[in-house]
Order: structure tokens, then C-alpha cells, then sequence
């Protein structure tokens, strides 16, 4: 029987900060609104009042000087138990799976990916992982 394969065979943040920059950022569902609600301990017009921007229903989370909300260099995330799934999967991608292309675009904008392995090797410790917990985070 082989190892059980290991999340830092492929990855290990590297706490970069690089993928809660930009100008918009992921959305969050039902299940993520009530999780960072219940993480913070804010009602939903608080978290609309400071935290989400909320744009013909979809909620996003705030963006400040180019990064979101919960983002600081001295701290990295400030929501990290409440943060949305997405944001927990990043950067193990499903697509990687299928799509080498998505595999090196990725890997290039996350110094956290082993950048060691070829394709097939990552998405073979990566296929293991998911076997193990369909609802891996990072
Ligand atoms: S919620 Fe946390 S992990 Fe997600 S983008 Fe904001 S700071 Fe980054
Ligand atoms: S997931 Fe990647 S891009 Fe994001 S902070 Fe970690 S190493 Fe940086």
C-alpha cells in the first residue's frame, strides 16, 4: 500500500499575500456569509455596513488600497476560520487537473505550489489528496 499523500508535497503557503490583491475577489455563498458572520460575531447589516460589497446579490468582500479587507502584510488573513471556501482552496484549483495550461498559470502566480514537479507529478499527489477529502483546504 502506498504513503498517504501529504498537502505539503505539493504545496505550503508561503504567506505571500499575493492572491488577496487585486480589485475584486471571490464571491461568497449562503454557507460563507453565515461562517464569517459567525467568525466575527456581526449581523448581516454590519458585515454589509463595513465588511461586503454586495452587487445585485452577489457578495464580495471589500477591496482597500487594491487588496481585500481582511488583508494586512503584518497579519495576512484577519478572517482566516471565516474565510470564504474559495478562498480556502486556492490555489489547488480543480481545473489543474485537466488543464496544463491553468497548472502553470497558477503555479507561476503562487511561490507556494512545489515548483518542482511536472504536471504529472503534482496532479498525481493532487488526485491522492482529493480521494482523501473531497473538501480539501489549504
Ligand atoms: S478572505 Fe482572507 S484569504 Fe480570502 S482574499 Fe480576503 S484576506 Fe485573502
Ligand atoms: S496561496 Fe500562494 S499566492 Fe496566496 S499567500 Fe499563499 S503562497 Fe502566496
Amino acid at each position: 500500500m502506498s504513503a498517504a499523500a501529504c498537502l505539503s508535497d505539493i504545496f505550503t503557503c508561503a504567506r505571500c499575500g499575493y492572491c488577496c490583491q487585486g480589485e475584486t475577489t471571490v464571491s461568497l455563498d449562503q454557507d460563507d456569509q453565515a461562517r464569517m458572520q459567525a467568525k466575527l460575531g456581526l449581523s448581516r447589516e454590519e458585515m454589509e455596513a463595513k465588511y461586503w460589497r454586495v452587487t445585485k446579490g452577489v457578495v464580495q468582500m471589500r477591496i482597500v488600497d487594491h487588496h481585500c479587507i481582511f488583508y494586512s502584510p503584518e497579519q495576512g488573513c484577519a478572517v482566516h476560520e471565516g474565510r470564504p471556501w474559495r478562498c480556502g482552496q486556492w490555489p489547488l484549483h480543480p481545473s489543474i487537473l485537466t488543464n496544463e495550461n491553468n497548472f502553470r498559470t497558477i503555479r507561476e502566480s503562487c511561490p507556494g505550489m512545489n515548483q518542482h514537479l511536472s504536471w504529472e507529478e503534482f496532479c498525481a499527489v493532487f488526485r491522492q489528496l482529493l480521494e482523501q477529502d473531497r473538501r480539501l483546504l489549504c
